[in-house]
């Protein structure tokens, strides 16, 4: 029997999820990895295969989670992530969520493990208020494209305050700001692997709509810190993870030309339905009750993630999770 406390990470083989699993093991922990693989990718956890502290479930957590043994912690990071990938598919997205926190919830219940959930920015919607602290509410369009998201989001956050009120359960929100780095995937469709991917390509940079919506980019460590200190916080309300640093899409797509140098231009295209205009967090309450910023610069974490997507196999650049179908879903949701 290990005496390593264990913690059970669901979207482990997807960008955060991997990354969690790597600190994790560092911290110590023996880690149990689950993922249904629907988004993510057994390559960014298969160095930890060999480990005598890892095991790895392929499982979907909408379906009942047996654990044998203990389980200290919980950290369900399960969920696709881009808009892209929960355009295309929804009803995954509202349930893995939903059904799918309900189980980890019940799970850390049974096994008195506390449980972090990964919210999100997006429960904010399109924000009136500017830069968004915990205590906003949010402006979200339940029936819109991004509503299978946002609003199982906020289903989350509030049947993860039920289990706190009613059964006592140790729970913890991190509300994630965009974040980037390695092992994002290429054609994901989120802006940075979007733009480093067409650029990489010798393709012009496609900003939607005029580029003037702001996004406020935090590197892949500095989230996995702020959220290794919130699981191990006593503070079971929403806390905000992200760097406050602010740049609207334009200037970013002009950052990545020039990083990458391959001659090519910023070209525009439609606004999607619903996109946030603005976002950046506001960190107040993370700089008090965790003691964490954002300590790695764009340019720094810039420049490891565009590395990272060099070094991928020529594979990589034309490789896509969701077929024609799916495509036909996001015509109509005007992409
Ligand atoms: P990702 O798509 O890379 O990873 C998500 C992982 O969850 C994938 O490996 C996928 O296969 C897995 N998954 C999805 N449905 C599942 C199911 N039913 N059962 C088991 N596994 C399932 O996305 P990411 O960027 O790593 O995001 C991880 C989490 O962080 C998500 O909950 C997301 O909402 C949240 N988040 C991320 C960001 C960001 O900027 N990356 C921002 C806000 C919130
Ligand atoms: N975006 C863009 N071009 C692209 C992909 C995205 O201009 O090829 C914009 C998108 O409209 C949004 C911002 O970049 O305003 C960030 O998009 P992303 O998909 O990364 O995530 P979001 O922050 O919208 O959830």
């Amino acid at each position: 029997m290990s005496t390593k406390k264990k913690v059970l990470i669901t979207g482990a083989a997807g960008f955060l999820g991997s990354h969690l699993c790597d600190r994790m093991i560092k911290e110590g922990y023996y880690v149990i990895a689950m993922d249904n693989l629907i988004t993510g990718d057994l390559r960014n956890i298969e160095h930890l295969f060999k480990l005598p502290n890892f095991e790895f479930y392929h499982h979907d957590v909408t379906k009942y989670i047996h654990i044998p043994g203990e389980l200290h912690y919980i950290m369900h990071f399960a969920s696709p992530a881009s808009p892209i990938d929960y355009l295309k598919i929804p009803i995954q997205t509202l349930k893995v969520s939903s059904l799918g926190t309900h189980n980890v919830l019940g799970l850390a219940r049974a096994k008195k493990a506390r449980i972090i959930v990964a919210s999100t920015s997006e429960v904010y919607g399109d924000p009136l208020v500017h830069p968004q602290n915990e205590d906003y509410w949010g402006n979200v369009n339940p029936v819109g494209p991004r509503g299978c998201y946002d609003e199982a989001k906020r289903f989350q956050e509030a049947i993860t305050m039920a289990y706190h009120n009613v059964h006592d359960v140790e729970t913890r929100i991190v509300r994630i700001f965009n974040t980037y780095g390695p092992r994002m995937r290429l054609n994901d469709g989120r802006v940075l692997p979007t733009f480093i991917g067409q650029a990489l390509r010798g393709e012009d940079l496609t900003a939607f709509g005029d580029g003037s919506q702001t996004r406020s980019f935090c590197y892949v460590d500095d989230l996995v810190e702020g959220i290794y200190r919130l699981l191990l916080s006593d503070h079971h309300l929403p806390v905000n993870c992200g760097n406050p640093t602010e740049i609207t899409i334009k200037q970013f797509a002009e950052e990545i030309i020039k990083l990458v140098g391959t001659g090519t231009k910023v070209i525009f295209k439609p606004l999607p339905m619903d996109d946030p205009k603005q976002r950046q967090p506001d960190i107040t309450k993370a700089r008090e009750i965790l003691k964490w910023e954002p300590k790695i610069s764009r340019a720094e974490g810039l420049k490891i993630t565009y590395e990272y997507f060099k070094s991928l196999p020529e594979y990589d650049m034309t490789f896509r999770k969701f077929g024609t179908q799916e495509d036909e879903i996001m015509k109509k949701a005007g992409y």
